[in-house]
This record gives structure tokens, C-alpha cells and sequence, in this order.
């Protein structure tokens, strides 16, 4: 018995594995009184003393959904355990419950962050877009809006400044004697990475990285012979994985809102299948700590029938 269940088993809580939640009950007034769902292949008919609280996750592994409501993630790897089929939301949006924020994703492109500070981070067309000496979850936010592949664009000094360990096993893709070299070996446009190298060491020279405000503690003049990196495998083609933030919208103890702007009696939501805290962008943790707070408040105010 894992920690949870143990925990789960003391505080008298049965745990049904292998069932799927499929649709909610109501009464004659509107309020959840139970679950319908498939255990084993057989139909079943949870009755709800207080409440349902619904904890299904987001929706990243439901396609026709991220394409409505979340197209960005359309073409790249998930992070989620493949459940992530948004049947939660489905089901009390049957109800009328209101969502927030579907739009929202977390996104992860999975660049060793200290080679992105010692060089460029740019996209297909060779252009710098963020400053590099970023959280990693932003500049990957960033990316999202850009034209993929992206790159890593490194010079041999920057490269050698780096322990084996830091650069994390990774390897160059493309190197190249000049930056129109790696261009031709990238397929970028003509010029552009260039003039993106020309702009970036015009501006270290001088210390100031005026376009994207990079710290000048990493501004340097890169000068060739130059490499391109990719970034690590994360399951979609681009090295970009990531997860659906919105979900349904909630009170701060978890009670889901009807579009007409009333708590649907007997029904709550936590975790990926409600919008929590998140707006545009992600945090590591937000995730796990919004569940984890608003699954209590929720499991609480559920417990005492609010
Ligand atoms: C590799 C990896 C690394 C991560 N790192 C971080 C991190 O560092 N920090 C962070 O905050 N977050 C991180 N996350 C994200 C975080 O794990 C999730 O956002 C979080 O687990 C969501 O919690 P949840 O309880 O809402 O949903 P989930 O953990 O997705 O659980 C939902 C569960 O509901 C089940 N389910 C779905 N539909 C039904 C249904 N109809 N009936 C019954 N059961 C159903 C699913 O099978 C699943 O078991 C990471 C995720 C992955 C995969």
C-alpha cells in the first residue's frame, strides 16, 4: 500500500481504481447527487452524501478539445499520464458549469538553460525573441507564438565555458565556420541570423542588449565558428511538451460555477480540471501546489456539505 492509500485507508476513504467516471447525476433541482461510471467494464452508480469533487485533470490528451480551446499545443508532446482527456470538464460543462481560462498551457522546451544565457535562443527564421537569462518556462511560453524548429545558438567559447555537466549530454546538431553557413545547414532565410548576431554582439560590445534586455552579465560578442543545439527529446517534434492549465471555474473552496454565475449545488472541482491560480504562463509547482491547496479546501467544503 502506497503512502497515499495508507493515508487514504486511516481516514476511512475507499479507493476505486480502474473506474471511470462517465457522467453526473442530478436531482429534480439541479443539485449532483452521484456519479455514473464503468468499473471493470461494468456500469456503476456511485451515490454522493455531500458531494463530487471532480480531480480528472486537464485535457492535453483530448485533441479535439486543445484544438477548440488550446491550439498552441496542437503538434507537441504532453506531460500528463495519457488520461488527460478533459471528461471532467465535459461533464459539468454538460451541466451548465462555466470554464476559465482554456486557453492557458504550461509549456516546456526543454533547452539546457545556462547554454541559452551563453547564447541565442531563436526561432526558424533565425530571430531572437526573449532574452535568454529567463525562467525556462517563459522563454518555452515564448516560443509557442514563434515558428518552430528554435534553436540554441552557441560559439566555441561560450561552448568550452561550460563543464560537461552543465551542458547535460548535450551535443551539437549543426556547426558550421560562419553564421551563414549554419543558416544554409538550418534553412533559414537568407541574412537573418546574421543580422541577429550582428545586432546581439553590436549590442555587447557596448554591454546593453537593447532589444530584449538581456542581463549584461551574459552579454558577450560571439564570433564564429558557431553551433546549433536542438532541444532535448520531449515527446512532440519539437522538443516542446506541455499540459492545459484552464479548466472549470471555481470559488476559492472549490465550487463549481454555472454559466449564470450560481454555484452548481453538489458539485466541486480541484487540481488541472479547474482553473486555479494560473493565468497566461507557468511556475514549476503551481501545478501540484494549486491541486494540492484547493483539493483540500475543496475535500473540506465538500465534507461539511457548503
Ligand atoms: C513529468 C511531469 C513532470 C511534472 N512536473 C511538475 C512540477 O514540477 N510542478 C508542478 O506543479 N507540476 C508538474 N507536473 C504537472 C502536475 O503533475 C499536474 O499538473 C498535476 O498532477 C495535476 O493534478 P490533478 O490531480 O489535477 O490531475 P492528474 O494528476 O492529471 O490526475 C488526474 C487523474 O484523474 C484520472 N481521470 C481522468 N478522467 C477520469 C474519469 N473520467 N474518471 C476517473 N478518473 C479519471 C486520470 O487518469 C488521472 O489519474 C508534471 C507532470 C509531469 C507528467
Amino acid at each position: 500500500m502506497d503512502v497515499m492509500s495508507s493515508a487514504a485507508a486511516r481516514a476511512g476513504v475507499e479507493i476505486h481504481t480502474d473506474t471511470r467516471g462517465s457522467a453526473l447525476v442530478v436531482d429534480a433541482d439541479g443539485r449532483v447527487t452521484g456519479l455514473r461510471a464503468v468499473r471493470f467494464g461494468d456500469s456503476v452508480h456511485y451515490r454522493a452524501r455531500h458531494a463530487v469533487v471532480l480531480t480528472t485533470g486537464g485535457f492535453a490528451d483530448n485533441e479535439a478539445m486543445v484544438g477548440d480551446h488550446a491550439p498552441a499545443l496542437l503538434g507537441h508532446g504532453t506531460v500528463s499520464d495519457g488520461l488527460d482527456d478533459g471528461s471532467g470538464i465535459l461533464m459539468a460543462t454538460a451541466l451548465g458549469a462555466a470554464t476559465r481560462r482554456l486557453a492557458a498551457v504550461q509549456a516546456a522546451l526543454a533547452f539546457v538553460p545556462l547554454m541559452a544565457c551563453h547564447g541565442l535562443i531563436v526561432n526558424a527564421r533565425g530571430e531572437r525573441f526573449i532574452n535568454e537569462d529567463v525562467y525556462p518556462g517563459r522563454f518555452s511560453q515564448a516560443a509557442l507564438l514563434q515558428p518552430a524548429p528554435w534553436w540554441v545558438i552557441l560559439d566555441e567559447e561560450g561552448y568550452d565555458s561550460m563543464t560537461p555537466e552543465q551542458r547535460m549530454g548535450v551535443e551539437p546538431r549543426f556547426g558550421a565556420e560562419s553564421a551563414s553557413e549554419l543558416a544554409r545547414e538550418l534553412g533559414m532565410p537568407e541574412g537573418a541570423l546574421e543580422r541577429t548576431l550582428e545586432l546581439y554582439n553590436e549590442g555587447a560590445r557596448v554591454g546593453v542588449d537593447r532589444v530584449h534586455h538581456k542581463a549584461p552579465r551574459w552579454l558577450r560578442e560571439l564570433a564564429p565558428p558557431f553551433a546549433a543545439f536542438a532541444p532535448m527529446p520531449a515527446g512532440g517534434p519539437h522538443g516542446l511538451s506541455g499540459f492545459t492549465l484552464g479548466g472549470l471555474r471555481t470559488d476559492a473552496d472549490g465550487r463549481v460555477q454555472h454559466v449564470a454565475g450560481h454555484a452548481i449545488r453538489g458539485l466541486f472541482a480541484a487540481g488541472r480540471a479547474a482553473s486555479g491560480i494560473h493565468g497566461e504562463g507557468y511556475v514549476s509547482g503551481t501545478s501540484l501546489g494549486d491541486g494540492t491547496f484547493f483539493g483540500r479546501r475543496a475535500g473540506r467544503a465538500a465534507a461539511a456539505g457548503v
